[in-house]
């Protein structure tokens, strides 16, 4: 059972607002008083996620450096043995997803409006209030894993607070959760101590690479349409034929699959 995780490739989207040691929004903005402090715990956990992942057996680990813009990592001080996706890729939000074999969602949040879910949102926390896939308000959870599933790639493992956690239950099976903290607000929360989010983390990913073949994918049904419901009034995407406008502030759109919806929002 043990070496059933030999030869893996693995990729890790590692977001900020779920990592150990992260509680508000300062640590996750550059311009915030606690953002350099924030980056390093983010590396730590890259590094300790990528430890577990060789541990359980995998052949090569990339990890894409997923919060905002893409330049969080202090890349002097990451594990020598993986390779790192900084910046964009306006092609692909996960890109040669099809080349892996199981996906990590580190430091994922809970979807926008979960009650007690540190750093809640979903995409644009300035802009969206609720997000439906196929009439299933959702987050960046089932997101990120219909990519993922468009590609038969199964989620094995994802890291983050308890209300992550939980709708990681709800949306997925099988796959391996890692709560570092337990959120009380949007900023507010009960955290482990470093070495045990760490140890926690390492330990998950390297089971969770080890039980890889086990974990099934998540497939969302073709046609995929998405709904954004935003929080004030903005200027609608009128004249786009890819669009429908249901109301003042609610608009859809339908693609083919999970990546080629959301690429027109
Ligand atoms: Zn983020």
């Amino acid at each position: 059972m043990e070496n059933q995780g030999k030869n893996m490739n693995v990729f890790i989207m590692a977001d900020m607002e779920g990592i150990s040691g992260i509680c508000r929004s300062s640590q996750v903005k550059p311009d915030g008083v606690d953002y350099q402090s924030a980056r390093r715990y983010l590396t730590y956990d890259v590094n300790a996620c990528i430890d577990g992942c060789f541990a359980g057996g995998a052949k090569k680990v990339v990890v894409r450096d997923a919060h905002s813009f893409g330049f969080h990592f202090i890349w002097d001080e990451l594990d020598a043995r993986a390779e790192y996706i900084q910046g964009a890729s306006p092609l692909e939000r996960i890109p040669d997803i099809q080349n892996y074999d199981g996906l990590i969602l580190l430091g994922y949040h809970a979807m926008a409006g979960t009650p007690q879910a540190i750093l809640e949102h979903t995409m644009n926390s300035k802009a969206w209030q609720n997000f439906t896939m196929n009439g299933r308000k959702c987050g960046e959870i089932a997101i990120d894993a219909g990519i993922a599933g468009d590609y038969n790639v199964p989620i094995i493992m994802v890291s983050g607070d308890d209300k992550l956690c939980k709708e990681v239950r709800r949306f997925l099976k099988g796959t391996l959760t890692a709560q570092v903290k337990k959120g009380f607000d949007v900023e507010g929360g009960k955290l482990l101590s470093k070495n045990c989010a760490h140890d926690l983390i390492r330990e998950t990913a390297r089971k969770a690479v080890a039980s890889c073949k086990k974990i099934k994918p998540y497939k969302v049904k073709s046609p995929v349409t998405m709904r954004v419901e935003v929080v004030s009034r903005i200027k609608l995407p009128f004249g786009n034929k890819n669009v429908k406008i249901i109301d003042g502030r609610t608009y859809e759109v339908s693609g083919s699959n999970v990546e080629e919806t959301l690429k027109l929002l």
